[in-house]
């Protein structure tokens, strides 16, 4: 078999292109996938050929087969013009910062935003003369007030990290180019494969890598695809200019997650709205935030805009001291307490964003947990969790 272009890709249906991107076995001596290249010098054959620097690798820091296949696979997905690939998914959003802020720009944040990308724009960027200011996630169209003359970069993130508001990012969009800004988004719980953000408008688009396109929770990785090649020159110009670079053994395990993260996604969007659903009817729960539920604030964005969701959501537990809440959490059998999420086992996170919030307010009137649903039976997850909520009740 041949290796296949990405031009030659699309006339592939997706799943197909996430099969076949980035291959190309008779460059791999037959073997089906592209190897480990690690390496930081590229020998050159003659004086002439170092002085024409034609070759396609120059050194490690520019780039190398392994990335090169990840680029690729990542591309299919997104269908834009180009992805760099960054050492986490914390420095996918801040690389695109740097790529398209200078001292004096003004830039706006979604008030739910992902905390670290916050805590970034608030040191580093206002330490570069960086103007931040944030936003309602359900302003829609409305974001038009908040614009200055200087506003050059709108942040979203779709759902809210922890707390699940939808954005109308179409009408965000359009606000947005209007004033000629660039519109980055944080999409790693939707993927690409359940969001098409550069066809909604966002121009550079960002994936938390770590989450479930490694999927085995033993990788951090991040992506970040333009949708303009002007746009994926600047990017990839920022992204060679610092030195970011990814070890091989990195890219190398996320193309592998990446190769079944269609399935792996399906069937966590089934067990997590089965969770979520099961959640509902809890007498413990007071809330579940989950946008593909019915519902939910969020959902007739989530239907316009989305094509399917992933197996993370929160909810609020009706007020119990915190003593209950531990008794909850402290004793689970198969959800592990821990950051992070897109792997193959569950999780639970209690989370609390009403001490950093500054333009909207949480009062979500009781504890909050947010939960990933991993590949295990959801038999058994219903059944640790129904333990838990008796450990909830005998502790109040
Ligand atoms: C986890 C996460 C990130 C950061 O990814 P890391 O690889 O852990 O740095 C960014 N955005 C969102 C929404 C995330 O959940």
């Amino acid at each position: 078999m041949k290796k296949v272009s990405l031009e030659g890709l699309k006339r592939f249906r997706e799943r197909t292109r996430v099969v076949l991107a980035g291959r190309d076995p008779e460059d791999s001596y037959g073997f089906v996938n592209t190897p480990i290249v690690r390496g930081s010098t590229v020998v050159y054959q003659s004086l002439d050929a170092f002085m024409a620097r034609k070759s396609r690798y120059m050194y490690g820091t520019m780039g190398n087969p392994t990335l090169d296949a990840l680029e690729m696979a990542c591309n299919t997905m997104e269908g834009g013009a180009g992805v760099v690939v960054c050492p986490s998914g914390l420095l996918a959003c801040t690389l695109p910062l740097l790529a398209t802020l200078s001292a004096g720009d003004h830039m706006l944040v979604t008030d739910s935003v992902y905390r670290p990308t916050r805590n970034f724009s608030e040191n580093m960027l206002k330490r570069m003369g960086v103007e931040v200011s944030y936003y309602d996630p359900l302003i829609g169209k409305g974001i038009e007030a908040l614009f200055k003359p200087n506003t050059k970069v709108v942040f979203t993130e779709a759902p809210g990290s922890q707390t699940f508001e939808m954005q109308d990012i179409p009408a965000i969009a359009k606000v947005a180019h209007k004033h000629g800004a660039v519109v980055i988004m944080d999409n790693t719980w939707a993927t690409p494969l359940y969001f098409d953000s550069h066809a909604a408008g966002v121009d550079l688009s960002i994936q938390a890598g770590t989450k479930y396109y490694a999927g085995h929770s033993d990788v951090l990785i991040g992506t970040v695809s333009a949708r303009t090649p002007e746009l994926y020159k600047q990017l990839r110009t920022t992204w060679e200019q610092l030195g970011v670079i990814v070890a091989p053994e990195d890219a190398f395990l996320t193309l592998r997650g990446i190769r079944t993260m269609p399935l792996r996604l399906k069937e966590q969007e089934k067990a997590g709205l089965e969770m979520a659903k099961w959640l509902q009817k809890r007498p413990e729960v007071k809330q579940v935030l989950h946008p593909a539920l019915k519902d939910d604030p969020g959902y007739k964005i989530w239907k316009r805009d989305f094509t399917g969701a992933s197996s993370l959501f929160s909810i609020i537990l009706n007020p119990v001291p915190h003593k209950a809440v531990a008794a909850f959490v402290d004793h689970l059998s198969l959800f592990g307490m821990g950051a992070s999420w897109g792997g193959y086992e569950s999780l639970v996170l209690p989370f609390d964003c009403s001490t950093y919030r500054t333009v909207t307010k949480w009062e979500p009137g009781g504890p909050c947990i947010r939960i990933h649903i991993g590949l295990e039976d959801v038999e058994d997850l219903k059944e640790d969790l129904d333990a838990g909520f008796t450990r909830l009740k005998a502790a109040m």
